[in-house]
């Protein structure tokens, strides 16, 4: 006689394998209808999350599964996080703006370098042994992973004192939006990124779509953008350390805010290099004050659960900008003939509505000279410099 089950399940991805190893745990027969006859080729479980952990604990399999990691043990989760807290223990605040500027260029250059040089590593041997350029790059990352584990593993972590009066949950953060001046920053940025996700996926659609670009060309508009990030980068560092990084990001937010409309002027790929250097320019100075401001905003003991929830909030902004940008996409009326067009004049509307409304609810904390906002764009244009050997 056949088999019976209570239930079939079709499909053996991690959902219909978990739903099974939960169903059998509770004495529910189970079969699992599979099409694959083996394992995927593409890894899809590199990291696990938290939640995903819970399922392996109540299974009772998290110790052998954590025995099986390729990690590092000390290798923390959500890196970024801890990393940013680490180092601003590390360097002292008036030289952040100098030190971050020169580690983004640093990361910046080796990151473009990475990616022309396994670009070209692919080309030269697709034709005939392309899984060798694959295994190639694979190994110099993994290499270069162990060597930056090697040398992390070699920092010391300052001490902290744990003092219950630095624990405060996320409600209890967004109540204080009157007294807190980091809350207002945050608001502000959330806002800016919100505005700034209406078009921001839409340019390369832009660009390859409605523009039918070359790859060649829209790879040069991209490296132009990231090549003046890396010139800018030790420029914004450098006046951020002397004028305070408030003022670094409004002139940096302010000139950010205005990009999507230098899109609706002429859609030639010179002209759009030249947006793309200005936008690269305007941007580095934003992701250098906005992360240097944390720093000195927020005390050591309270920075790592700041951070994280300003990347919480940003990341909510993220997801709700591009969500409803995705749906005006369609629906607005076309701009010069381009309906993303008008996508791009409303999300720089967005911009500066919420730069005029927020960018002074926040204000500087460390001591700076009151320099205008015209005189720092001058200064970092290497017009009439604040900074550097002409002024001193
Ligand atoms: C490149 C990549 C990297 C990823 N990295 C991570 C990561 O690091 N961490 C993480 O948590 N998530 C990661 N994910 C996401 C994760 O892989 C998915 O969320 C997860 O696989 C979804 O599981 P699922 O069971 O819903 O679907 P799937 O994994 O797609 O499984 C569905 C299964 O059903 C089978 N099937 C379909 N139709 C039939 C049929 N008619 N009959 C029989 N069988 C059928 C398919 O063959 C497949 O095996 C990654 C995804 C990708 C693509």
């Amino acid at each position: 006689m056949a088999k019976r089950y209570q239930v079939i399940i079709i499909g053996g991805g991690p959902v219909g394998v978990g739903l099974a190893v939960n169903l059998g745990l509770r004495g529910i027969s189970v079969a699992l209808v599979e099409r694959r006859v083996g394992l995927s080729n593409i890894p899809k479980g590199q990291n696990l999350s938290p939640r995903t952990l819970e399922h392996f604990y109540f299974w009772g399999c998290v110790d052998q599964l954590r025995a099986e990691r390729l990690m590092p043990r000390p290798y923390p989760i959500s890196g970024i996080t801890a990393y940013g807290s680490l180092m601003s223990d590390y360097v002292p605040a008036k030289k952040r703006g100098q030190y971050f500027g020169w580690r983004n260029r640093a990361v910046g250059t080796v990151t473009v370098a990475s990616i022309v040089a396994s670009g070209l590593l692919l080309n030269v041997f697709h034709q005939r042994y392309y899984s060798a350029g694959f295994w190639m790059i694979f190994s110099l990352a993994a290499a270069a992973r162990y060597c930056s584990g090697y040398f992390i593993s070699r920092m010391d972590e300052p001490p902290h004192r744990k003092d219950p009066a630095n624990d405060f949950t996320f409600i209890m953060f967004l109540r204080r939006f009157r007294e807190s001046n980091f809350l207002r920053f945050v608001v502000f940025s959330g806002c800016l990124t919100f505005a700034t996700y209406l078009a921001a996926p839409f340019f390369a659609v832009f660009m390859l779509r409605d523009l039918q670009l070359s790859y060649v060309t829209y790879m040069a508009l991209q490296v132009c953008a990231s090549l003046a990030a890396l010139v800018a980068l030790p420029l914004w560092g450098k006046h951020a350390d002397l004028v305070g990084n408030v003022r670094v990001l409004r002139l940096s937010s302010f000139l950010a805010a205005l990009i999507p409309s230098f899109w609706l002027f002429s859609q030639n790929p010179a002209y759009l290099m030249l947006v793309q250097l200005v936008s690269g320019f305007a941007w580095s100075g934003v992701t250098l004050s906005a992360g240097n401001f944390i720093y000195d905003a927020v005390t050591p003991q309270k920075r790592v659960r700041c951070i994280a929830y300003f990347n919480v909030i940003n990341g909510i902004a993220l997801f709700f900008g591009s969500s409803f940008g995705g749906y005006l996409a369609s629906r607005l009326p076309p701009l010069f003939g381009y309906p993303l067009l008008g996508l791009f004049a409303f999300s720089c509307f967005c911009r500066l509505a919420f730069y005029l409304l927020l960018s002074r609810t926040f204000r500087e904390v460390r001591a700076a000279p009151q320099v205008s906002i015209h005189e720092l764009f001058f200064s970092v244009v290497g017009i009439r410099p604040l900074v550097g050997p002409a002024r001193d």
